[in-house]
């Protein structure tokens, strides 16, 4: 590694948050600590990690707590329904007229229906404004309906919701072969 002969600040030991500071003001920082675990124990095994690790476990709590509801997961309809039963579409984020025009184009909406009749057994979205398109979905399952009537339905443009008919839509052309 090469050492600059000159930089703005030395740190010595934990103190990553100034050393990010300092590089979003456009100074130089040398972080030097003797055992090699640059940031400290909150970095490396205190605070960052254990958050992760929290927020993993309060992800599955909640997709728990939606099955009850009865929202349910690709995997779970899977599980519940078998494999060959169900179609599972999607709408990305990246090609959503809203998203890009808010630059947050990360993010999907998963559909999942019974192969059969089409009805609606699930929903899952992640990415920007996900909890105002979990009401229409929930609406859906509640009253029975299906890829048809979410296929049907006009939300409105440039409105994140068009991708739930987007992917209700591809419901039916993944019945073509
Ligand atoms: C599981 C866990 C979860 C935690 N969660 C949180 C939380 O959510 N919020 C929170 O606020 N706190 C949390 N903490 C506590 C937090 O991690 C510590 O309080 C914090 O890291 C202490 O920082 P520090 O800079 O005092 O010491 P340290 O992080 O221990 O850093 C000291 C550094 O100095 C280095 N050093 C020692 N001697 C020298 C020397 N002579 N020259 C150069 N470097 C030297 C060491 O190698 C070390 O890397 C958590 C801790 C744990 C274990």
């Amino acid at each position: 590694m090469t050492v600059p002969a000159q930089v703005d600040c030395l740190i010595l030991g934990a103190g990553y948050p100034a050393a990010l500071f300092l590089a979003q003001a456009g100074k130089s920082a040398l972080m030097v600590d003797p055992i090699g675990n640059l940031g400290g124990d909150c970095l490396a095994e205190g605070c960052v990690p254990s958050k992760a690790v929290r927020e993993a476990a309060l992800v599955r709590g909640l997709a728990d707590k939606f099955a009850h509801f009865g929202l349910r997961g690709a995997a779970q309809a899977e599980a519940a329904f078998g494999a060959s039963a169900v179609a599972v579409t999607h709408d990305d984020y990246a090609t959503d007229s809203r998203a890009q025009i808010y630059g947050e184009t990360l993010g999907f909406i998963k559909l999942v229906f019974d192969l059969r009749n089409g009805l609606l057994l699930g929903a899952q979205i992640a990415g920007m404004d996900a909890a105002q398109l979990i009401a229409p979905l929930a609406l859906a399952l509640e009253q029975g309906l299906g890829a048809a009537a979410l296929a049907d339905t006009a939300f409105p443009h440039p409105m994140l919701s068009e991708g739930i008919n987007k992917a209700a839509r591809a419901f039916f052309s993944s019945l073509s072969p």
